[in-house]
């Protein structure tokens, strides 16, 4: 089984498209670690194409709550909740259903693998350090916890006494050996909305049997993306940061 890891595409469906064309091929099924919608111009499109790829797991992330109305915003910043309200008014009656059933993560998948948008222990926590990291490994319950929310792509790895925590070369594609005995808290990176000063959208393929994570990078139509955000009137600095990928 191989998995496609989306997370955080934020209603981008130019890098979500480019992210299908570039994995076509390579994966069997689909995994969606949350915030489909949010801050980006296209939240019924990305759902609908969600939709039409008949996912394995979907969780939900803090952009999900907000614009479905599951959560009030008022942890959001003035332009993140901005965007919410726009999403919540854009979302058809079945989308806007749907985000409102979605999980919470953790969602476990098979006996190596499961997801959560923020940390294992709670869906909204981000995990920014190595600090965050070992306390999130804790509560992890198999060998690789894959999250999103931070949008920045990094490895956590422990072994026995050893740990350690990067960012992949952003300069080739990482393949990711998952050791027997190694336990594993990783982040491939924002579909929509890359925050690693790298505005490439960023995925994961997960190639259960041969035990290899894949991170990858690719190019998409970032100024399409802008235009639509700034035709829907949504703030010019949600814009302006993909093109920078802040
Ligand atoms: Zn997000």
């Amino acid at each position: 089984m191989r998995y496609l890891i989306l997370s955080d595409i934020h209603a981008n469906l130019d890098a979500l498209d480019t992210v299908l064309v570039h994995a076509s091929g390579a994966w069997d099924r689909v995994l969606v670690l949350g915030d489909l919608v949010g801050y980006g111009a296209e939240p019924n499109e990305v759902m609908d194409r969600i939709h039409e790829l008949k996912p394995a797991a979907v969780i939900r992330g803090n952009h999900d709550k907000a614009a479905c109305g599951i959560d009030d915003g008022s942890q959001f910043n003035h332009v993140a909740r901005v965007a919410a309200e726009w999403t919540g008014g854009q979302l058809t009656e079945a989308n806007g259903d749907y985000l409102r059933n979605l999980p919470m993560g953790p969602v476990q998948i098979d006996s190596l693998l499961e997801i959560c948008h923020g940390a294992p222990f709670d869906e909204d926590e981000y995990i920014f350090d190595g600090a965050d990291a070992r306390h999130a490994l804790q509560s992890a319950t198999r060998p690789l916890c894959l999250f999103g929310h931070t949008h920045l792509p990094v490895i956590f790895r422990v072994l026995g006494d050893a740990f350690e925590g990067a960012p992949p070369d952003p300069d080739v594609e990482t393949a990711l050996p998952i050791e027997p005995d190694a336990q594993y808290l990783v982040n491939v990176g924002s579909v929509g909305q890359p925050r690693d000063g790298d505005p490439r959208a960023g995925y994961g393929i997960l190639d259960i049997d041969a035990r290899e994570l894949r991170l990858r990078r690719v190019v998409y139509p970032v100024e399409s993306a802008q235009r639509k955000i700034l035709a829907a009137g949504l703030p010019t600095s949600l814009a302006n940061r993909l093109a920078l990928g802040r």
